[in-house]
């Protein structure tokens, strides 16, 4: 008998073990019956043969209609029609095969596999492989009939030299000897999520008894995929949470309580709801971890700041790491405004509970950043915002509380890490994305953070409209553009125009973005800062303020357009991406996007959720030169048609690949998830991440459950791997 262990050869003999092997690399019982056929064959029916395309390497379930031999100077051929009662394929044997084939007889039925060719607009296969299915009742020592006993034919992924019935010969060999399998999951959480047990479902997988089974089966095996990357996020949960940490506990009479007091609106339920599990997480003595989902604008910020002063509060330093200068330059005026003197510590006028905030970049001005770096280092600057440069070896904190990380998508769990480090214990951490995950994906990726989410938006938000300009079909409509822009600027508002590129230089996009460039339209590179902005101002935008903002202007000068703008004495910004991320004037109402087809979904979300935010309606147009059939049409058409980024967060992942959406990082948890879907598994994740935790809870170290401590091992070592692959 044997196990999952036994190597292959011991269960299917050497000939068979070699090719399978070579092709897919399996060694044991357990790498076998984990190759998982690709779909289940109809007995009854036969494989559509109209839909076949050339080049495709196929494996059909026909029946044979006619043979006939043929003869020509180059030698014999024989030339066998198979059919599917509506279309029908050639089958082209020479040489040995003539002879060969001389079984396929009409009237009977078998699996064919081979590369699908096409002469004198027939589609053929030449020399392929086949298996002839014999009827239901047939004599039993035949060889399919052990293997093909069901109604259901199992398709494996194949190979030229391994067909699937070669695979399927080898699984039915190896499941007749497999010992019965050992469950890791309880009868009980079986029983209530009702799963398969795992010896059935391994079966059931390869030799179902019909579909229903096969589908049971396939849950239980994705459920096992979903519960082993569960498991695992548990325990790294349960791990940092039994660290200690300093608890940051709220301080009657602090400074949170007198900005509270100065507020200028009210806190949505939301951020009430949020703010209390924060704030109690906080003064916990182990560590926070929790992710802050929130739309575009739902204000994430007051919900990060009220947390930085309740670690100040505590005696604590909070850092706030933002993607970029703008931004950061942005939230330190941001805070400071909402603080008032509350941000003056230590200055004329400013209150007795102040603090100060210290902003650290990359290009600040030598005093401005060692004045920086001695506020951090000496604990004088209660708040320290910044980008990347935070990161740095030099950078020191006093007493580092709370790091709050904006923009989650932009900074790998590495950067979060070294920032972390900085502290002697690790800080509490909050990190925010604006850009919408689905759920099972958070779970997925984010999976080691609690989640929060912030659903609504502040009340008085006025709606955002969204539409396509196709700028060669209807020229007017572009002129149109320009006209809307004055009119908003007349009554008093601001607008962008953005384009995907710098300047000059053709390969010159905002370094700190990528854009999607591949769908714009040919022989056109795309538009460029440098050149629109004149076209406007020599043009149509004739007269307005008009400014440009990217990513190459000096740290102060994109520091000055961006005060100058919100301080309302720009009309129009002229800018790339860098506004794409958290710039928040209220008076901005209308957004030009141009060569819209080269930004990506989430990227057009973001970036009209710089307008509409001042409780006036805003406007997004689209402007593209794209065909109205072309993919980027679609993509344009669903951003213009909901601004429920939630939507289009699903509607980005349908459109890649299902391993894209974990991105290269994760490749080795990818690897793991054959049969789980990360979008059509949705209940079967939340079931499995809740039965992780309550296994987790009651045995940390699963040492009660060797079974599923070894699924996790497996995992980790995966990863693992995957990472020292690629490092
Ligand atoms: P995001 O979640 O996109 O980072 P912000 O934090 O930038 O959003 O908030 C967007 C705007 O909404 C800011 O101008 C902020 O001051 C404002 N805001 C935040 N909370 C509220 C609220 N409860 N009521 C009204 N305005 C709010
Ligand atoms: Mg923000």
């Amino acid at each position: 008998m044997a196990s999952l262990d036994t190597p292959l050869p011991d269960v299917v003999g050497g000939r068979t073990a070699k090719p399978l092997e070579k092709a897919f690399g399996m060694r044991t019982v357990r790498d076998l019956l984990g190759h998982y056929p690709r779909r289940m064959a109809e007995r009854g029916e036969l494989t559509e043969l109209g839909s076949l395309r050339v080049d495709d390497e196929v494996t059909v379930v026909a029946d044979v209609l006619s043979s006939t031999i043929k003869r020509a100077p180059s030698g014999q051929r024989r030339e066998v029609v198979v059919g599917d009662g509506r279309a029908r394929l050639h089958l082209v044997f020479f040489g040995k095969g003539v002879w060969r084939s001389k079984d396929l007889v009409p009237g009977s039925r078998g699996l064919f596999s081979g590369k699908v060719g096409q002469f004198n607009a027939t589609r053929q296969l030449v020399h392929p492989d086949y298996l002839l299915l014999r009827g239901d009742g047939d004599d039993l020592e035949d060889a399919t009939a052990g293997v093909f006993a069901n109604r259901l034919i199992p398709v494996y992924p194949a190979t030229q030299a391994v067909r699937t019935w070669v695979v399927s010969n080898a699984v039915h060999q190896a499941l007749l000897m497999l010992d019965p399998v050992p469950d890791g999951l309880d009868a009980v959480v079986r029983a209530r999520r009702g799963l398969l047990d795992s010896d059935s479902a391994l079966r059931a997988m390869h030799e179902p008894d019909d579909y229903e089974n096969w589908k049971s089966a396939r849950k239980r095996l994705a459920w096992d995929e979903a519960m082993g990357v569960q498991l695992a996020l548990a325990q790294r949960r349960w791990l940092s949470s039994s660290n200690p940490a300093v608890p940051r506990r709220p301080k009657p009479g602090g400074l949170l309580e007198a900005f509270d007091a100065r507020l200028p609106f009210t806190l949505t339920d939301g951020q009430r709801e949020v703010g209390e599990v924060v704030a109690e997480e906080l003064g916990q003595p182990h560590p926070m971890h929790r992710l802050l989902q929130g739309e575009v604008g739902s204000g994430k910020t007051v919900v990060a700041l009220r947390a930085m002063l309740q670690t100040v509060d505590a005696g604590g330093q909070a850092a706030l790491l933002a993607p970029t200068e703008v931004l950061a330059a942005q939230h330190t005026r941001t805070i400071e405004s909402l603080l008032g003197p509350l941000a003056q510590g230590g200055r004329l006028g400013g209150s007795e509970t102040a603090t100060r905030i210290a902003l650290l970049t990359g290009s600040l001005p030598t005093v401005a950043r060692k004045t920086a770096l001695l506020e951090a280092a000496t604990g004088v600057a209660g708040i320290v915002v910044g980008t990347h440069a935070l990161i740095q070896q030099h950078v020191s904190f006093a007493d580092l509380g709370l790091v709050v990380v904006d923009e989650q998508h932009r900074f790998g769990v590495e950067q979060r890490d070294a920032l972390r480090s900085k502290a002697e214990q690790p800080p509490h951490l909050l990190v925010m994305t604006a850009t919408p995950i689905p759920r099972t994906v958070a779970m997925t990726v984010f999976g080691d953070l609690e989640t929060s989410t912030l659903a609504e938006l502040p009340a008085g938000r006025a709606p955002i409209t969204t539409s396509v300009v196709p700028a060669t079909e209807k020229p007017a409509w572009v002129e149109r553009v320009w006209q809307r822009i004055r009119e908003e600027v007349a009554a008093g508002h601001q607008a962008f125009v953005v384009c995907p590129r710098i300047g000059a230089d053709l390969a010159e996009f905002d370094a700190e973005f990528e854009t999607v460039d591949e769908e714009g339209p040919p022989g056109r590179p795309p538009l460029a800062v440098s050149d629109v902005l004149p076209m406007l101002t020599d043009g149509p935008l004739h007269g307005l303020r008009v400014a440009p903002l990217h990513g190459r202007l000096t740290a102060e000068d994109k520091d000055r357009t961006m005060t100058e703008f919100a301080a309302g004495r720009i009309d129009v910004l002229v800018a790339t991406t860098v506004i794409e991320v958290g710039v928040d004037v209220p008076n901005a109402t209308v957004m030009a996007v141009l060569d819209a087809d080269r930004f990506g979904v989430s990227q057009l979300h973001q970036l009209r959720g710089r307008i509409g935010r001042g409780g006036h309606p805003g406007l997004c147009l689209l402007v593209t030169d794209v065909d109205a059939e072309a993919p980027a049409r679609e993509r344009l058409d669903a951003v213009a048609a909901t601004t429920d980024g939630f939507a289009l967060a699903r509607l980005v992942v349908e459109q890649r690949r299902e391993g894209d959406v974990l991105g290269a990082a994760q490749s080795g948890r990818r690897r793991q998830l054959k049969l789980l879907s990360l979008l059509r598994d949705e209940d079967l994740i939340i079931a499995a991440r809740a039965e992780a935790a309550d296994i987790v809870a009651a045995d940390p170290t699963l040492a009660d459950h060797p079974l599923l401590a070894e699924q996790v091992a497996a995992l980790v070592r995966d990863e693992q791997a995957e990472y020292l692959e690629k490092a």
